[in-house]
């Protein structure tokens, strides 16, 4: 494959229209963000999903950019057990127990601290990633598998999941508008998703600029804010459960939404 051949062009994923200088100075070359007159802030070439699988898996990029120090881990750690509190909080408190699909699973590690009532299926498109987590939920009565999530959603079959966890995915995904309407298919009706993402509008971007832990190039390729998130669920027929100023702090550099599926009446 030529270098050219790696790289697919895409369209806003919040309005579908085509960008022409509109970058942001937030870039790391080859890769550039732009700001689309809808307001949603993305890249607007990204690696195919070919080569994420391999080259891009999201941990080893993860691993390789930074000298982690005793401090910094000592924090990252601390900080891991609220997060991993704040999603089994959303879990316990929204979803029946019963099977969950979690898209971008990781290596599964987040259902260590997860009761057993819940049976994890997972999608992830490293494939480092799908495969230690098919071992891990495979114990549990579930599955993982890698593939982008827009060609295995319907796999799972119709009103399958009484939830689905999408925690530091959708910045992830090419297509989160397609992964969102397409998600409906496979939840029953009274499922919820869980969804965090960096928060675009945190105080600590505007601060840090190229150097926000919110970019990561080139595999953070969608930048969402309460705004943009929020047209996005309700562009996509869900209706917003949980969505308030606590959960979308300008202090925080992510922000948590909870929403169901809109019946069709
Ligand atoms: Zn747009």
């Amino acid at each position: 494959m030529t270098e050219k051949s790696k790289i697919k062009k895409r369209l806003c994923p919040l309005c579908s229209k085509s960008i022409n200088n509109n970058n942001l100075n937030y870039y790391s070359k080859p890769w550039t963000l732009v700001k689309c007159d809808c307001s949603f802030v993305y890249m607007p070439e990204v690696p195919v999903y070919e080569r994420m699988k391999k080259e891009f898996s999201w941990e080893r990029n993860f691993d390789e950019r930074e000298v982690i120090t005793t401090k910094k881990r000592v924090r990252r750690f601390i900080k891991g057990i609220l997060k991993r509190d704040k999603l089994k909080y959303l879990l316990n408190k929204f979803c029946k127990k019963g099977e969950i699909l979690d898209i971008g699973c990781g290596s599964g590690a987040k259902f260590n601290n997860i009761s057993n009532e819940y049976i994890p299926y997972g999608i992830d498109i490293s494939e480092k990633s799908a495969k230690e987590a098919d071992k891990v939920f495979k114990k549990r009565g579930g599955e993982a598998v890698c593939a982008p999530s827009t060609e295995v959603l319907d796999r799972f079959g119709e009103n399958k999941f009484s939830g689905a966890i999408l925690r530091a995915y959708l910045e992830h995904e090419h297509d989160p508008f397609e992964v969102l309407k397409n998600l409906k298919f496979t939840l029953k009706p009274d499922a919820y998703a869980i969804i965090k993402v960096p928060n675009y509008n945190s105080v600590n971007r505007r601060v840090r600029g190229n150097k926000w832990c919110g970019f990561r190039f080139p595999d953070h390729v969608n930048q969402f804010t309460p705004k943009t998130l929020l047209t996005m669920v309700s562009n996509a027929n869900y209706e917003v459960v949980k969505f308030n100023f606590f959960d979308y702090l300008p202090t925080s550099d992510n922000m948590w939404m909870v929403i169901k599926p809109k019946q069709d009446l």
